[in-house]
């Protein structure tokens, strides 16, 4: 069957690594995990400009987030394996950045059209201590009613180690274009409960894999839902305001205040005529989530957006000229977080 590339003694090697390159250790500080975030696009310009600059925007977001909480970030613009291409690109180089970068614990995959909505929430990385997938999803949703949409494979943490590396190849296996991944497209409808025989994704695949082999996969695997690892964009658009409104105290710990992600799937500003949603209305609430976004970034600084709906923004404290002056204890700890001391 197709592989990724040769299997390596991967896990050995890369304690070896760490050991002999301590200045690069896989966790930052006790309980901080290194993480990369990685994100990319096709290689081809979308054919509706505004869709570049929705591209633009929505990576600035990211790159906004990864600085506040010091993750590195990667951003593909190629596909590594010409077999596997569009959703399944992200296959071949997460097997390369893991490899090439041993010193990163965990590598934390988002689409494009994922959108950071609450800049100081952050996966609570103790949890999985245990587990090397993190998915968005259910256990219902996954091994009761075997839905290709129990998880969302927009927004995944993996860790690196021989066990994911394993899990890549064998996705991969179901992956090569063409009559390959049409005849795994089939195989997956048949096991899983609501999806039709098309061409396979990545997305079900996974699914498949848990469900058919859980043994193989699923103790490993963390199906997390009491936070928006992926949010599901049109529940969460129409609530920006009032969730402002009403949000008046700091959120508990480990709770986020907002939800962490809203994920735009099914939206294809990039000009594709397979929308599922209205592309006016899927244009609008970007331009909302990335506003509500960047307003906590822009609040740091002292300004924000005149509205949700605007690009326009304004000053919401007096430049007072002394350094910190107005800003209180939240958002210092996204101006100076604690961790980056250590
Ligand atoms: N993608 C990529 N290279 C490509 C095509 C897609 O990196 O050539 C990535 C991109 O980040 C995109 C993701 O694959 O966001 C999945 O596609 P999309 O978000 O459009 O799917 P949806 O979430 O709508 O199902
Ligand atoms: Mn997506």
């Amino acid at each position: 069957p197709y592989s990724l590339g040769p299997t390596v003694d991967y896990d050995g090697r890369r304690v070896q690594w760490l050991r002999d390159n301590p200045r690069f250790p896989a966790f930052v500080a006790p309980g901080r995990p290194r993480v990369l975030v990685v994100t990319g696009s096709s290689p081809r310009r979308c054919s509706d400009p505004d869709g570049e600059h929705l591209l633009l925007r929505a990576f600035k977001n990211k790159a906004d987030y990864c600085r506040v909480h010091g993750f590195d970030i990667f951003y593909s613009t190629a596909v590594l394996d010409v077999e596997l291409s569009g959703f399944w690109s992200k296959l071949p180089l997460l097997r390369t950045l893991m490899l090439a970068h041993p010193e990163t614990e965990l590598l934390w995959w988002v689409d494009s059209d994922v959108i950071f909505t609450d800049m100081l929430f952050e996966p609570p990385w103790d949890k999985y201590a245990g587990h090397n997938l993190v998915l968005p999803g259910s256990e219902e949703n996954v091994y009761t009613v075997k839905s290709w949409i129990g998880i969302n494979a927009g927004s995944f943490i993996i860790r690196n180690c021989q066990w994911s590396l394993d899990l890549l190849d064998a996705l991969a296996r179901m992956g090569p274009r063409g009559p390959v991944r049409e005849m795994y497209g089939r195989v997956i409808s048949k096991t899983l409960s609501d999806r039709q025989p098309y061409e396979a994704c990545d997305q079900s695949a996974l699914v498949y894999l848990l469900v058919t082999e859980r043994g193989r996969w699923g103790d490993k695997t963390f199906l997390e839902s009491s936070y928006c690892l992926s949010g599901f964009w049109a529940y969460i658009v129409d609530r920006f305001e009032g969730m402002r409104r009403d949000s008046t105290t700091p959120p508990e710990p480990g709770r986020e205040r907002w939800p962490l992600t809203t994920h735009f799937m099914g939206c294809k500003p990039c000009g594709g005529d397979d929308s599922t949603y209205d592309a006016a209305w899927c244009r609008h609430s970007m331009e909302r989530a990335l506003n509500f976004g960047d307003d906590q970034i822009l609040n740091l600084y002292g300004f924000e957006h005149k509205t949700l709906n605007t690009t326009a923004v304004r000053r919401v404290r007096n430049d007072t000229g002394g350094p910190l002056d107005a800003v209180d204890e939240e958002l210092g700890r996204l101006l100076h977080p604690a961790f980056r001391a250590a």
